[in-house]
């Protein structure tokens, strides 16, 4: 077993999906931030079990062909960070990564092997970002606003960030500037007291518009004038100014009260030759032409005629549906977030799209109440938030018999278990497209079509089953997919979900409802091995679950 503190040599085969390079030592796999495929390296082992490692770089041997050269020289804190990942590789070869993790998981995840075009890149690789979000925390007796710092809680200064546009950096400084001035007390989570949690920005890249929103934890804010006139003065596109309410005990990081303490309400961008209003609460794509990009591959595997109604799910400000509005018969949207609705009423009005209605509410539920409309949709696209589709919505959606549906998702794990939902649901999944969103980060962007009909048993490989379907896949802890690889890598064993779930429950871990479920009546479910039950004990106490 290799130890803590021990140097080894590797070469690394390639990109885990938290953008770690994999290489092997003694038989084991050694997972090493900031290393590229074909890189042979010495690494430090910072954490050591006796099926897996974690290292770090101590020397880069020689380097591998997928290593950039200069992508990282431009950021000062890419090693504190953490959040570009990728950084250190070529775009092509962070591409082929990319393009691989979301084949990869539709075939693990979802049992699904479709011929995947290359992941189409970004228009741009550096200051794509329209979003940012900066905690701000007292450290050593001084205000700092920045980063969380990689694995930590401790706020680096942010300096400027490649990502982001250069204007954040100034509005960055103003906002603290005024906290200092103005001696303004901030937030500390521990003892939940202090006013100013974090400053939120967000660049209409297209009109250039700017909205700055402090987060408070309290109802108003002193030297509210003085902040207004600072933050201006460092950013003249500045439109809007707003205070966001969060006195919420909670990481997450937006309230729900806005209030506008100068101009606007709302900042307004162009995407697709369309105006859309965005109010601070809405979702919009932080990548402004790749969601272009995004939203085009969509409209390609949606295949509208002009006759069609079109149901958009999880649709934000609208902006995906009324992209597509002009090429349809009738444009369905439903979103949870009110003043998103809200935003994209009135987006359909400003682009002059009479055929669309929005309405307000869960998507499991909106969907059923469009079925007892009688509603049936000829396409669905769906983009949910990274956990994906809620339990019963593909099968709602499967009830009202769309030609097509679209899934649109920022996670290709839980694309890849919706997928698999529908494919059980007769909907066999036909085309697939990465669409690089996100460059430098381990995230990238899946479009699924699914088309009504039989299933292609060339194409689907595994059998679905009710297992695969469970939510508790998703939950805390490793996902079943994660504990079965572990196994594998690290004992050679095969293990069913049936067999994880059982060892689940002896071990007093929570197991979803359709684990305990014989796949039929009269089947006798097989028991775990003993040499299984060793292996599945190991992985869960590497993956913290015991
Ligand atoms: N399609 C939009 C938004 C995608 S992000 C775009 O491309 O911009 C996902 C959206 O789902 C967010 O706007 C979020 O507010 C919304 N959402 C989250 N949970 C939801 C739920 N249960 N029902 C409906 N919408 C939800």
């Amino acid at each position: 077993m290799l130890q803590k503190n021990q140097t080894v040599e590797l070469v690394i085969d390639d990109i885990a999906n938290d953008g770690s390079g994999v290489g092997r030592a003694d038989g084991l796999a050694v997972f090493v931030p900031n290393t590229a495929a074909g890189d042979r390296i010495s690494a430090k082992i910072v954490k050591a079990t006796p099926r897996l490692a974690y290292g770090v770089v101590q020397e880069l041997l020689s380097s591998g062909p997928g290593r950039s050269r200069d992508a990282c020289s431009g950021c000062p804190v890419y090693r504190r960070c953490g959040s570009c990942s990728l950084r250190h590789l070529t775009y092509a070869e962070e591409l082929r990564v990319k393009g691989r993790w979301v084949s990869e998981n539709l075939r693990r995840i979802g049992g699904i092997d479709l011929p995947a075009p290359p992941c189409l890149p970004s228009p741009a690789s550096d200051r794509y970002r329209n979003k940012a979000i900066y905690p701000i925390r007292m450290q050593n007796g001084e205000p700092v606003l920045g980063f969380y710092a990689k694995r930590s809680h401790r706020v680096e200064p942010v300096g400027d960030c490649l990502l982001h546009p250069e204007v954040f950096s100034a509005l960055c400084r103003a906002a603290l500037g005024w906290i200092r001035r103005h001696r303004i007390s901030v937030y500390d989570e521990e003892t939940h007291t202090g006013l100013i949690r974090s400053l939120y920005l967000r660049q209409a890249e297209a009109t250039g518009e700017v909205m700055a929103c402090m987060i408070a934890n309290g109802h108003s804010i002193p030297a509210e004038g003085a902040l207004t006139e600072e933050l201006r003065a460092a950013c003249p596109r500045t439109v809007s100014i707003i205070l966001n309410v969060n006195t919420a005990r909670t990481n997450v990081l937006l309230g729900r009260e806005c209030r506008t303490l100068w101009g606007k309400d709302s900042i307004t961008d162009r995407l697709c030759g369309l105006s859309f209003e965005l109010s601070p609460l809405s979702f919009y794509q932080v990548n402004r032409r790749g969601a272009e990009q995004l939203y085009a591959a969509a409209a390609d595997f949606a295949a509208l005629t002009g006759r069609e109604t079109l149901l958009d799910l999880y649709c934000g400000a609208g902006t995906i549906g009324l992209s597509m509005a002009k090429r349809v018969k009738q444009l369905i949207g439903v979103e949870i977030i009110p003043e998103a609705v809200e935003n994209a009423r009135v987006n359909a009005l400003r682009n002059g799209v009479e055929n669309a209605r929005f309405l307000c509410g869960d998507a499991a539920d909106a969907a059923l109440a469009l079925e007892r409309e009688g509603i049936s949709p000829d396409v669905v696209v769906i983009d949910p938030p990274r956990k994906g589709c809620a339990p019963g919505l593909t099968e709602t959606i499967a009830r009202m018999k769309p030609e097509r549906v679209v899934m649109v998702s920022c996670d290709s794990a839980t694309a890849a278990r919706d997928a698999a939902s529908f494919n059980a649901l007769g909907y066999r999944p036909v085309r697939v497209q990465a669409v690089d969103m996100f460059p430098r980060t381990a995230h990238v962007e899946t479009v699924v079509l699914l088309s009504k009909g039989e299933v292609d048993s060339k194409k689907i490989r595994v059998e679905f089953s009710l297992e695969d379907m469970d939510m508790s896949e998703f939950q805390d802890g490793a996902t079943y997919t994660q504990i079965k690889d572990y196994v594998l890598e690290h004992s050679g064993l095969k293990v069913s979900n049936l067999y994880i779930s059982q060892i689940k429950r002896k071990c007093g871990i929570e197991v979803g409802k359709n684990y305990n479920l014989p796949k039929s009546e009269d089947s006798r479910q097989p028991m775990c091995p003993p040499e299984k039950e060793k292996a599945i004990r190991e992985a869960f106490k590497y993956f913290g679950m015991i």
